[in-house]
């Protein structure tokens, strides 16, 4: 049995949890959790932390109460540890045959888990750092052209959501007041309660584990230190971003709580399209018509860059869809720029002029292998 006791197990009322009775059948148990098990399932409230704490909670009480085997043990427990209170005043001890038939007097809570070997499992330890929880990290979405992606450029970013209280900068106490140390913990967050053999650390119910008390809460927030509000940020986007990037403005996310650090805000970029230009990573790409002659003998032609346009050196004998890399002519990357990758396609005129008909018949008679020679066929 003793393996199966929790420390938890002095401090939550399972019974309560689930709102059953202590005398409550195995299978009214199993109703009340089903019933809120279902009601505060995760997949039911998205992004709802009340509801994915409360759904842990009741999960962890039918964990006890709902197996045969915990639960007289738990009742064993929790017996314990009310006739500990009835009987506290200073005696030593409670209940015999506790693990190990040892008689508690003042334990700390922190040396428990020493003293038993783990019993309570670790998780006693961390109770402390939980109330200062780091604020949720928030995503929003910037959309730029193609242009300013190139040159990069500041954009203003709103969102809407729990911020810093403006009233009392997040104190949680009206302008003029501070919150005080709390006087039933001392500020340290915890109490000690008495449970007969020994006395436990416990989230102190006055203050919550902040360790504060307002006795003037803030008439703006009402003593939380946030208010939902929308706030609106620059946000530098750097030269030669991709689509999709995104950008970490660090602290700039929901406000902690307790003291915790805010969290931060992601922005996501959306780069909108170029009538010209497309992007493979950090090189740009464009298609550049070339007439038949150009191609086949070879020539000079002017492609589009960025940055206007530069002469590409076509060699004679090039076939369509031949790509050349423009060094140095691609997006801004750090250190140097991409390069920009030019497609030619060989272009075919839709109406000829008489001068041109003849000139293109004069070349088919004088071209004595068929292209198709290859394949075969004529
Ligand atoms: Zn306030
Ligand atoms: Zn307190």
């Amino acid at each position: 049995m003793a393996e199966e006791v929790r420390r938890e197990w002095f401090e939550k009322d399972y019974y309560e949890v689930l709102g059953v009775p202590k005398n409550a059948s195995a299978a009214e148990i199993k109703k009340a959790y089903r019933k809120l098990a279902q009601r505060f399932h995760p997949d039911a409230n998205r992004g709802n932390k009340d509801a994915e704490e409360r759904f842990k909670e009741i999960s962890a009480a039918y964990d006890v109460i709902g197996d045969q085997e915990k639960r007289p043990a738990y009742d064993r427990v929790r017996d314990a540890g009310a006739a500990g209170f009835a009987g506290c005043g200073g005696q030593e001890g409670g209940p015999e045959g506790w693990p190990g038939g040892a008689r508690w007097q003042s334990v700390d809570a922190g040396d428990l888990g020493d003293l038993f070997g783990g019993l309570f499992g670790a998780r006693s330890r961390d109770r402390r750092a939980a109330q200062t929880r780091k604020g949720a990290d928030l995503e929003t979405t910037a959309t730029i052209s193609f242009d300013d992606a190139m040159r990069g450029s500041t954009v203003p970013v709103k969102i809407t959501g729990p911020a810093v209280c403006r009233t009392c900068h997040g104190s949680g106490a009206k302008p003029g007041t501070s919150p005080t140390t709390c006087s039933r913990c001392n500020g340290t967050g915890q109490v000690s309660v008495n449970q007969g053999f020994f006395s436990m650390a416990q989230t102190c119910p006055q203050c919550r584990g902040t360790g504060r008390t307002i006795t003037d809460p803030c008439p703006t927030c009402h003593g939380a230190g946030t208010e939902r509000r929308t706030r609106k940020f620059s946000v530098k986007i750097p030269a030669g971003v991709r689509d999709d990037a995104t950008i970490r403005l660090p602290g700039r996310g929901e406000p902690g709580q307790g003291g915790g650090p805010a969290g931060d805000l992601f922005v996501r970029v959306k780069v909108g399209g170029h009538p010209l230009f497309g992007r493979k990573g950090d090189d740009l790409t464009v298609e550049v018509p070339v007439s038949f002659p150009e191609a086949a003998l070879g020539a000079n032609v002017q492609v589009p860059t960025m940055n206007g346009p530069v002469t590409l050196k076509v060699p004679g004998g090039t076939p369509s869809g031949k790509t050349f890399r423009v060094k140095g002519k691609g997006a801004p990357r750090r250190g140097g720029h991409g390069d920009l990758l030019v497609t030619v396609r060989v272009d075919v005129p839709e109406s000829l002029s008489k001068e041109e008909k003849a000139l293109l018949k004069q070349l088919k008679d004088a071209q004595k292998a068929s292209p198709r020679a290859r394949l075969g066929v004529s």
